[in-house]
């Protein structure tokens, strides 16, 4: 989906429909310690131990049968910013999209 990098929308603080920055909200990366403790936990958890870690037996993982992760899209999360009066408030529900675009 498209987007244009300016919108004219109501602005809950002037009260009026006023020009609006659009910006996509900013995801943070995982930080090299947070990973580090993951790797760890990966090797106390599912990466060592007895039994077979779900490869084989009644049931196949969970990854394999249930739904989990199949969504391809994400809800929009746009930061609407007022020219007027400089304040940003967020986009009250999202649109599912695959990509985002600005223009
Ligand atoms: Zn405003």
């Amino acid at each position: 989906m498209k987007i244009p990098k300016e919108i004219k929308r109501l602005c809950p603080y002037c009260k009026k429909h006023t020009t609006h920055k659009v910006s996509a909200s900013k995801k943070r990366a995982p930080s090299s310690l947070a990973h580090a403790s993951k790797y760890r936990a990966k090797l106390r958890g599912k990466g060592r131990g007895c039994g077979n870690r779900g490869k084989y037996g009644s049931k196949p993982a969970i990854t394999k049968w249930k739904m989990t992760g199949k969504k391809s899209s994400k809800k929009t999360d746009f930061r609407y910013e007022c020219k007027e009066c400089k304040k940003t408030h967020m986009q009250s529900s999202g649109i599912r999209a695959k990509k985002v675009e600005f223009t």
